[in-house]
């Protein structure tokens, strides 16, 4: 976890990489207005992340100084929650652009998350947190202030703890009971969705082993099937007969399911 550093306030610090106004890509959401808050640190390497810049903690956070302009400014780390909250409300085009916490994974800093969702509230914003879905306690201790829970569900053959981070001998069951036991906590607290990146080598036993997992807490939690966009260390998309077969599957346990691929990179937005 990376250590919350203070900033002579009663408020944690936070360790961020970007701020920057764009649509939402991914999920359910997908299209509408968003301001991203993007933590610094992960604890884990997923073969196609497109986001490698954000693995460790940085020095500074750029941040951009229009929203759409493209153009950014630096300001160092670690930043207070009252100028997060005063960016991400000049960034933002209304009260119903969504204000996206993502990584990075941003519960490896919960108490910022926790205080920074409390202050967006309180000025009106609603708060999408976008997580690996992992760190059970971390969502706990904030997840009162979230709106919307972005879950994925990691598959433990293309996902990896980063070095340093303790991992065990089963690595398969451990994401599934890690995911499960998350997954309890947001259906509980929270609006949620789950969404699991399929790719080319995804495994049918681990797709079926997280349909039942998902199943047993609630047939009607919201799964979003995600074809991988090639990046990193992942060079092709699933055949669409095999994603239409992972859909079928998926729509006879679970009530409301959607095959949606990422759809920033169509247009070129970050
Ligand atoms: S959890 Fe997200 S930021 Fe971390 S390695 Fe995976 S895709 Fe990248």
């Amino acid at each position: 976890m990376v250590p919350a550093q203070e900033t002579g306030t009663s408020e944690p610090g936070a360790s961020l990489v970007e701020i920057f106004a764009s649509a939402q890509g991914e999920g359910p959401e997908v299209g509408r207005s968003t301001v991203f808050v993007r933590f610094g640190g992960c604890d884990l390497r997923c073969r196609w992340c497109d986001s490698p810049g954000t693995w460790r903690t940085v020095p500074g956070c750029r941040i951009e100084t229009r929203a759409g302009s493209g153009d950014f400014e630096d300001r160092p780390n670690p930043m207070s929650v009252a100028e997060i909250a005063e960016i991400c409300a000049g960034l933002a085009a209304t009260r119903s652009t969504w204000i996206s916490l993502t990584g990075g994974e941003p519960l490896l800093q919960p108490a910022v998350v926790a205080a920074l969702a409390t202050r967006l509230r309180q000025a009106g914003f609603r708060t999408y947190l976008e997580t690996h879905g992992l760190h059970a306690e971390a969502l706990e201790s904030c997840v009162a202030q979230i709106d919307l829970v972005s879950m994925d569900w990691k598959l433990a053959s293309e996902v990896r703890w980063a070095p340093g981070q303790a991992g065990c001998s089963d690595p398969e069951t451990e994401f599934h009971d890690a995911h499960a036991r998350f997954l309890r906590i947001a259906s509980r607290e929270s609006e949620v969705y789950v969404k699991v990146v399929l790719t080319p080598s995804t495994r049918e036993a681990e797709f079926e082993a997280m349909l039942d997992r998902i199943a047993a807490i609630s047939p009607t939690i919201p799964l979003v099937l995600q074809p991988v966009t090639p990046c990193g260390g992942v060079d092709a998309r699933p055949e669409a007969s095999r994603l239409l077969g992972w859909l079928g599957r998926a729509e006879a346990r679970l009530s409301d399911v959607r095959l949606i691929p990422q759809t920033h990179p169509v247009y070129g937005v970050l």
